[in-house]
């Protein structure tokens, strides 16, 4: 089974409302062969919320704040606990995310100055998934799957 970012199976849970859909992510969970889940929903935000991106705090900590400058760390931990509780729930042995998400990004992330920059990193939630042993892809690998 495969864990995928809800966004990209057509959900509008992004933070501005809107989804990020692909055709191959819908057709794998109509097929039954993905499940579709939105860390930064289960972890209990809103839909739309206050964008948030990584940044790192002075003991060199990864800390998750919005553009309002307002600290959401726990939360963001929460959904991605609970992702890998669900992984764990279907037995999935992959996940494809939303690449760039501080949540669902798979080695892109922005770089917590809310100015499009790219860095080198993964959200949260595809942090923990590795760490079970998950792979990990994003929507930018569709093709070599
Ligand atoms: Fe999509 Fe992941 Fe962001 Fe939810 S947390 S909107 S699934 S990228």
């Amino acid at each position: 089974m495969i864990l995928v970012s809800a966004c990209l199976a057509g959900v509008a849970c992004r933070y501005d409302g809107k989804a990020n859909t692909q055709e191959k992510i819908v057709q794998l969970v109509n097929e039954g062969k993905a499940m579709a889940v939105c860390p930064e929903v289960l972890g209990g935000l809103e839909t739309p919320r206050a964008s948030c991106e990584q940044v790192v705090d002075e003991q060199g900590h990864i800390r998750i704040m919005n553009i309002e400058g307002e600290d959401c760390t726990e939360t963001f931990e929460k959904g991605a606990e609970i992702t890998c509780q669900i992984a764990q729930l279907i037995s999935a042995d992959m996940a494809i995310l939303k690449q760039r998400s501080p949540s669902c990004g798979c080695g892109k992330v922005y770089d917590g100055h809310f100015r499009g920059q790219l860095i080198e990193g993964d959200g949260l939630a595809a942090q923990k998934l590795k760490s079970l042993g998950i792979r990990v892809l994003s929507e930018e690998d569709l093709d070599t799957i």
